[in-house]
């Protein structure tokens, strides 16, 4: 039996998606490790598969240090252990994976937990409005930091971590939104990218959400998983829907205290985590940073957005959102209790974005998800592994 390694960045944005994808190959037989930090254990444990740990030091989580460090971490232990491996499965922000595997000789599968991307879509100059600034590995520094990790200090004139990530491509790769949302989805060969949608499953955590008792309509309020620091953010929400006859979910995250947030208003529930899908079920306008996963998520459920962007891919998320009429943008800069409340009166009376949501669901839940996404391992792992058959056949 084929034996997968699968490595992963220690962000839940990008772990989430990829669990259901890991347990649906335990189940269908495959021998599998994920290589992630102590964070994701147990998670991963009810998985079924085995766990390979990295060291991983959350305090200095998304600085450039950090992200150093957790990546060269990461790429020791991968190079270490990946021998043992027939597969290597890696999600795009181990942006060595490609290298590491061709180092190996070991085929890879990319998983894309935002949108897919090639030199176009990072070019604003090329694409327009719709493109991202890929951040972590355009900015000049972090450019030289990754290129270092991948072939030592004395190539960097020569190598370069863009170039590989942008021309390296492995030959399944497969992304957790729709071809309608994707951006210049034209740009992405059918064959080699797979859009699946999220990978919606029934997720370990406790449901501690009196889903029951809600009032009829619902506003759901989070800025994700590592850009939500903002107290004043927060606070603004409380005061912008404290007499809206609405209830109001708030995930406020791991950085901002309860206590700090001052009196809430009765028709608020504010926790530092919930079972997001479950919610979404509930929930009639989601408030939310513009994550990929988030956005995926509300497309999902069909559920109209006020996006506020605050970082990496998510202003381009956000536009995309707009562009096809699911919801409204405010920029961070100008979110007031005014144009809060502007924003949900305008989403909640114009049904244009609710229709939009529907059709961009029904496609999005069409996608397959994690079963598709599976299936498409399995014919990769059939073609590259069947005797007679070497890897890199699939496409050709
Ligand atoms: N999430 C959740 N509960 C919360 C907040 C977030 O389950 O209270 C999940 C959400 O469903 C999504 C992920 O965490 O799958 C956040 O990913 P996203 O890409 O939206 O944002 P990031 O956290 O990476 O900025």
């Amino acid at each position: 039996m084929v034996k997968i390694l699968i490595i992963n960045v220690p962000f839940h944005g990008h772990v989430n998606p990829t669990i259901a994808i890991t347990k649906e190959l335990v189940d269908r037989g495959y021998k599998v490790t994920y290589l992630i930090s102590e964070e994701f254990r147990e998670e991963i444990a009810l998985t079924g598969a085995s766990i390979m740990l990295y060291d991983y030091n959350e305090k200095l989580a998304m600085s450039l240090k950090g992200m150093r460090l957790t990546m060269s971490k990461i790429y020791e232990t991968a190079l270490r252990i990946g021998k043992n491996y027939d597969l290597i499965i890696y999600e795009f922000m181990f942006f060595m994976g490609k290298h590491l595997g061709d180092t190996l000789k070991k085929p890879t599968i990319r998983l894309i937990s935002m949108f897919a991307f090639n030199k176009n879509t990072i070019n604003p100059k090329n694409s327009g409005k719709s493109s991202f600034k890929f951040k972590l590995i355009q900015n000049k520094l972090a450019r030289k930091i990754f290129t270092q990790l991948i072939i030592g200090e004395e190539k960097v004139k020569n190598n370069d971590i863009l170039t590989e990530v942008l021309e390296n491509v492995p030959e399944l790769n497969i992304v957790f939104t729709s071809r309608k949302f994707q951006i210049h989805s034209e740009q992405f060969q059918r064959a080699r990218y797979k859009f699946i949608g999220p990978s919606i499953i029934k997720r370990a955590e406790k449901n501690n959400i009196p889903l029951n008792k809600l009032k009829e309509k619902v506003i759901y309020i989070s800025l994700g998983t590592l850009f939500n620091k903002s107290l004043n953010f927060f606070q603004i929400c409380l005061k912008a829907f404290s007499d809206v006859d609405m209830s109001i979910i708030m995930s406020i995250g791991k950085n901002v205290n309860i206590k700090d947030l001052g009196t809430i208003p009765d028709n608020f529930l504010v926790y530092q985590v919930v079972p997001q899908l479950d919610v979404l079920k509930r929930t009639n306008v989601f408030i939310t940073h513009g994550g990929m996963n988030s956005a995926n998520e509300a497309i999902y459920y069909g559920v109209p957005v006020i996006t506020i962007p605050q970082f990496a891919d998510q202003p381009a998320v956000a536009r995309r959102l707009e562009e096809l009429g699911l919801g409204i943008v405010i920029d961070k800069k100008n979110v007031s209790v005014e144009t809060l409340k502007k924003a949900l009166n305008d989403v909640l009376n114009n049904s244009m974005y609710k229709e939009n949501m529907k059709i961009m669901s029904e496609d999005m839940i069409n996608c397959g998800g994690y079963k598709a996404a599976t299936t498409e391992i399995e014919k990769y792992i059939g073609l590259n592994f069947s005797i007679g058959t070497k890897y890199n056949t699939y496409y050709t």
